[in-house]
Parts: structure tokens; C-alpha cells; sequence
């Protein structure tokens, strides 16, 4: 490895740059392999998000400064940023972007269907090869980053950490807008910068409205992979079906499911030719773990996207992606590890016609009411923040900082133990330190 792929690799590790997508997975881990292909993905995966959109439209030259960053650190020959056909400003601005560059770095434009945006998906879509099974795309020679994940890698190299990020503030708020907004800013600063909730008991989920998670508390801050804050009435399908418990979910399975095998055939992951049969796994709830079946261990080849819920099983409403992460989390527990790495695959033939349309996702979910235009609102300045330590993939950041002590904005906060995956935290806004526990620092700009 370079000098030069070296020092980007150890600045985007000091700026805690880290998937901001919604995995979290540590970007300078990512840049460590050698591979062939770069992909910034600018596709916004799920519907009603426009925070990608909005950050090409706005700094298209910042996320190819990334890409280009990236192809340096892994020795990339080729780069795309992967664009759905519709987004036509964010195209016109990252071709302009492109005008002056040498023609290694190419747009990939994808069809506008739920899970486009998919890291293996996109892998699919932009080079035909499929990723194997329990793989990453690494292991066909290809690295993934969301396009503001390239943007902060940007940044990392001139010397400034991730304090900020773009947020979609969506679904049943007065005004809903693109807002940038300190890392560790309360949920319900957000809503009030997007004129409040509609309704006095509107649920709020960071995230999208298929793979999102439920706010357990608006005062909570948004980490960095915070892509969307969507608020819907406390009675959507969306908000009960995140709300249903596994035991439920399990007693209304054994008695409803019909074993129509419409959750396998839409199944995204079951379409790229992983062996992945959710209906199979429904079927296997009557039997237990006593002796995990493979169609039970194929939770560790499920990408929790809920087209198999929300989608395929809108007659019954179950979901085989509930019970699927249940059994993920008993076969982690009793020490079970994924035995399925089949390689060297063909996605099914079918793969063309089984995607379904967003138009599709958005009148199935109930949400195309939501599905509105969401300008960029400005800039949201936080009096206090709760700086997450924990919301990222591999072990969380230790506080380095006390209560009571002063910090400016961009000092480093937090870090993981030595020799640990992990990610570095940094002050969001200058202030003093107001607490500190295990899951996050509060600071306050008084
Ligand atoms: S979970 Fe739903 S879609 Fe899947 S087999 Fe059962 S009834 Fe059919
Ligand atoms: S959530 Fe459902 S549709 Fe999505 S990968 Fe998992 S089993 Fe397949």
C-alpha cells in the first residue's frame, strides 16, 4: 500500500467516517482491501428519503473527490456512482461534476424499484456479478460506499470529522424538508425544524419507512447513519407491524401462514440465487431449533430489506423478516455460525420482473400521501446534543471526555479500545459536557 492510500485511510479513520447509509460498518475498514471496482451509491434505497439526493444535487464535487479518495486507497481501476434514471437533477449535476474528469469514474442509473440501492443489489446492477452467499462485495472485488459517505471522506482528508449530516424529516410533518443537522441532535429538534407532527401521538422511526426503527425517545440524538426521520400516525400498518412482538408474530405465523411461497418469490436475496426461502423458514417455525435446518441458518443470508412483510405478505401480514432475525439472534446465542458460503452464482432469471416499482411500495405501505417534495431547509443549530456511542457496527466508543469539561466542536470524544473495529465519536458542537454514560455524551452549547 501507498504512502498517500496510508494517510487517506488514517484520516478517514480519525473523522470517524463510517457508513452513513444505515449499516455503520467503519469506512477506513472498507478502504483497507485492494479491489477492482468503487461504487458510490446516490440510489436513497428506501422511499421517502432525499438526504443522497439532496447532497448530490448540493456537493457533487465533494462526493467524486471521495470516490476518487477511495479508488486511490484500494487501487480501483474503475468507479460509478450508481443514480436512479428519475433522480434527473442529482445526474445533471454529478455528469457536469464529470465534465473535467478522466473518464475512470462513469454513472450507473438504476431502475426505480424497492431494494435498488441494496449494497448487493447494486453490486448486481452495476457489474452483473452476484456477491456470494454470507459474503460482502469485497469478495468480487468490489467496495460500496454511500455517496455521503464519500462526501465525509472528502472532508476526513482536509482534516474535518464527521459533526454533521443531511436528514430527511418526513411522512405525517407540516413542512417536510431536507435538514443538515449536528450528529447527536434530539429527534424532536428535528421534527420542530419540519414544522412538528401532524398528530399530537405521531410515532416517530430513524430511518426509512421499510427498514427503519422505532424512536424509544425524542430526546435521543441522531447518530450518523440517521438518513431519515419519518413521523406516521400511531395506528399505520408501518408503526404496528414494528410494533409486533416476535411471540405474536410466531402465534400468528403457525396459524396463518399459507406456505403461498410469495415471500421466496419476491425476495430480493432469494432473486440474486442465495439460498434464502422465507416461506421455507415460516414452515420450519413448527419444528424448532432443536436441530437448526438450513432453511432455519439461512437468517444470516437476510438483509432485513421487508419486502417479504410489507410487500409479498400483505394478504396475511406476516413477517417472515421478524421471524428470520429472531432465529439469527438463537443461532448467535448458542455459538452457531453461518454455514452457508456458496460462491461463483447466477441470480435467477426471474430477477427482471420480480422488482417491484416504488410506485408499488408506496400504495402497498400507505404511505403515498408522504411522498412529497422535501426541500433543503437550511441548517439546524443545536443547543444540546446526545452524541450516540454505540450505533455503528463493531464495539462501541469509550467516553475520553468528562462531565463538567469544555470542548469545541470536532475534538474526538470518544474511541474504541485499541485493536478493535469501532469508530472514533467527535463533539458536535462546542459546549461543555452536560453527561456521560454508556450509550451517549450530552453536550450543551450553553
Ligand atoms: S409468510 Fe405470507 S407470503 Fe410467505 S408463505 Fe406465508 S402467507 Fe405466503
Ligand atoms: S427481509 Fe425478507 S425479503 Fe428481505 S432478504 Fe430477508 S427474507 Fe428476503
Amino acid at each position: 500500500m501507498s504512502n498517500r492510500a496510508e494517510k487517506i485511510i488514517q484520516a478517514v479513520q480519525e473523522a470517524g467516517v463510517i457508513g452513513a447509509g444505515g449499516g455503520g460498518f467503519p469506512t477506513h475498514a472498507k478502504l483497507k482491501a485492494q479491489v477492482d471496482t468503487v461504487i458510490a451509491n446516490g440510489s436513497e434505497c428506501e422511499p421517502l428519503l432525499a438526504s443522497e439526493k439532496n447532497l448530490l444535487n448540493q456537493h457533487a464535487e465533494s462526493v467524486l473527490e471521495g470516490l476518487a479518495l477511495a479508488m486511490e486507497a484500494t487501487g480501483a481501476k474503475r468507479g460509478f456512482v450508481a443514480l436512479k434514471e428519475h433522480n434527473r437533477d442529482a445526474i445533471q449535476a454529478v455528469q457536469k461534476a464529470l465534465s473535467s474528469g478522466d473518464g475512470r469514474i462513469r454513472i450507473h442509473r438504476l431502475e426505480n424499484y424497492y431494494p435498488a440501492g441494496d449494497e448487493f443489489l447494486t453490486v448486481y446492477d452495476v457489474t452483473g456479478w452476484v456477491v456470494p452467499e454470507g459474503g460482502l462485495p469485497l469478495d468480487v472485488g468490489v467496495v460500496v460506499c454511500n455517496a455521503l459517505t464519500l462526501s465525509q471522506v472528502a472532508d476526513a482528508f482536509h482534516g474535518k470529522p464527521v459533526t454533521e449530516r443531511p436528514v430527511t424529516v418526513a411522512g405525517s410533518v407540516r413542512k417536510p424538508a431536507v435538514v443538515v443537522a449536528p450528529i447527536g441532535t434530539p429527534y424532536a429538534d428535528l421534527l420542530a425544524k419540519a414544522g412538528g407532527a401532524r398528530h399530537a401521538d405521531d410515532v416517530l422511526i430513524d430511518g426509512g419507512p421499510m427498514m427503519g426503527n422505532l424512536v424509544a425517545d425524542p430526546r435521543l440524538g441522531i447518530a450518523r447513519t440517521t438518513s431519515g426521520v419519518l413521523a406516521l400516525p400511531a395506528d399505520h400498518l408501518i408503526v404496528r407491524l414494528k410494533k409486533t412482538s416476535i411471540a405474536q408474530m410466531v402465534k400468528r405465523s403457525k396459524a396463518a401462514c399459507c406456505q403461498c411461497f410469495r415471500c421466496s418469490d419476491l425476495c430480493p436475496r432469494h432473486l440474486l440465487g442465495h439460498n434464502l426461502h422465507p416461506h421455507l423458514a415460516m414452515r420450519s417455525l413448527d419444528y424448532g431449533l432443536a436441530e437448526p435446518s438450513g432453511h432455519v441458518t439461512a437468517a444470516f443470508l437476510c438483509s432485513q430489506c421487508g419486502v417479504c412483510e410489507l410487500l409479498a405478505c400483505d394478504a396475511m401480514l406476516l413477517s417472515p423478516r421478524l421471524v428470520l432475525a429472531e432465529y439469527k439472534k438463537q443461532l448467535i446465542a448458542r455459538g452457531i455460525k453461518n454455514p452457508h458460503g456458496r460462491t461463483k452464482l447466477s441470480a435467477l432469471a426471474e430477477i427482471s420482473y420480480r422488482r417491484i416499482p416504488v410506485s408499488t411500495v408506496l400504495k402497498k405501505t400507505g404511505i403515498s400521501e408522504y411522498a412529497v417534495e422535501t426541500p433543503f431547509a437550511g441548517y439546524l443549530q443545536a443547543e444540546l446534543v446526545r452524541v450516540p456511542l454505540c450505533r455503528h457496527a463493531g464495539a462501541p466508543a469509550v467516553a475520553r471526555v468528562k462531565k463538567g469539561e469544555k470542548v469545541k466542536m470536532g475534538k474526538a470524544i470518544a474511541e474504541t479500545p485499541a485493536g478493535m473495529l469501532g469508530a472514533v465519536c467527535h463533539a458536535s458542537i462546542a459546549g461543555t459536557i452536560t453527561a456521560v454514560n454508556e450509550d451517549w455524551i450530552e453536550i450543551s452549547a450553553k
